[in-house]
């Protein structure tokens, strides 16, 4: 299969050489029959984990009705989804798409055209080092980081990149044609770095005395990962706009934008749309998911979980950061993080890297305590710590 692949697939991914071939809970079975503790969750993505029976139960249903019917017509769970989102957020409306990349062109492209319509010629946004946005020609350049823009020149205009937590930096990149500022809360690719609250709360403040949108971009940190359905709202800010994928849809390609109603109404018919954006069964998947997220304690064990994994970490010596059950460890230069994961996978444990010397823990949002401890035992031999 891997001969295969090198002749058959585009070869732009680093792939290491297992193949899974199911799931259940925070853990996945190889073709050899092994067992996996997952602490990657497809990259921030599976909040349920795998074979959740309810989000099992809601595809499965919904594929043998509908799978996709296009925004042609009324969809009920896009609806209800919207619902969901706008009621348990700052209001406004959503707009559907299908990936994270798709997501924040939504944001950039409705930030352009809410201040075409107030006859305002502002289209600069400002994005922060070491961010992580995309890899369409927009999102890429609004990813301020030169190694992912290397050979894709001429990049898209009305960007500017500013130091993340450094608030003089943004102050000197804002002109009379700044329109939003777009921003993780937490940095996900970039390496696991929370903003700081005094930065926001001063970004945020800076935003509104310039009439400047203050969006965020909260595909990875979105949906309960940080231990609140939003990562905005462990800071005292009321975002203009947000984006959102990863874990949406539970695994299902789902993303969505989040604007208040006086934004969203720049998209009148003709302006955006998306063929799939939102259709029955990736609707249906983000249904489940916000239903489960939201349920009775769900957050406050994503919370608690978060915090005793952050706690186990310590034992390595290392510094540990990160919101809820967004975690990095960051590793002395003399340890890569990729050469690590390769090791805790031969004994049976996934975990991420986020550059070359972060190791990135986004596990199902279902994990508990107990697989915690087998995550952090099997990280001990392998870090040869005891
Ligand atoms: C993963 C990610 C994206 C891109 O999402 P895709 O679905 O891969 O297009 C954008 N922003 C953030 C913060 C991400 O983590």
């Amino acid at each position: 299969m891997i001969e295969k692949a090198s002749k058959y697939l585009f070869q732009n991914y680093g792939r290491l050489p297992y193949f899974f071939e199911k799931g259940e809970g925070c853990y996945l079975y190889d073709d050899k029959g092994k067992k996996y503790l997952d602490m990657l969750s497809g990259i921030a993505v599976n909040a349920l984990g795998y074979n959740h029976p309810k989000l099992t139960k809601a595809i499965c249903e919904q594929a043998s009705k509908i799978i996709h019917i296009s925004n042609l017509f009324y969809i009920k769970p896009q609806i209800e989804v919207a619902k969901i989102l706008s009621e348990n957020s700052f209001g406004g409306k959503v707009f559907f798409c299908n990936s994270g990349a798709e997501s924040n062109e939504a944001l950039i492209k409705l930030v352009r055209r809410y201040f075409y319509d107030k006859k305002q010629e502002r289209y600069e946004i400002i994005t922060f080092e070491g961010s992580f946005h995309g890899r369409t020609l927009a999102t890429v350049t609004a990813t301020a980081q030169p190694k992912y823009h290397e050979g894709f020149y001429p990049l898209v205009e009305g960007f500017k990149y500013a130091k993340f937590n450094d608030i003089d930096s943004v102050k000197n990149l804002i002109t009379d044609k700044t329109a939003a500022i777009l921003i993780e809360l937490v940095q996900g690719e970039g390496g696991v770095n929370p903003a700081n609250k005094e930065f926001i709360k001063e970004l945020y403040k800076l935003c509104k005395e310039n009439d400047i949108l203050f969006t965020v971009d909260e595909v990875q940190t979105g949906i309960g990962r940080t231990g609140k359905l939003f990562a905005y709202q462990h800071f005292d800010i009321q975002p203009d706009i947000i984006s959102l994928a990863k874990g949406l849809g539970g695994g299902v390609p789902i993303g969505a934008i989040i604007a208040k109603d006086d934004i969203a109404k720049s998209f009148v018919p003709g302006t955006h749309a998306s063929t799939f954006g939102g259709n029955y069964l990736s609707t249906v998947a983000a249904k489940v998911v916000l239903e489960e997220v939201l349920s009775e304690g769900f957050l406050d064990r994503v919370q608690k979980v978060g915090e005793y994994l952050k706690e186990a970490l310590k034992i390595f010596g290392y510094p540990v950061k990160g919101l809820g059950l967004m975690v990095g460890m960051d590793l002395p230069q003399s340890i890569s993080a990729k050469e690590v994961m390769k090791k805790t996978l031969e004994k049976g444990l996934i975990v991420g890297t986020a550059g070359e010397n972060t190791l990135r823990f986004v596990p199902p949002l279902i994990i508990t305590e107990k697989e915690v401890d087998e995550a952090v035992d099997i990280l001990k031999e392998v870090l040869n710590v005891n």
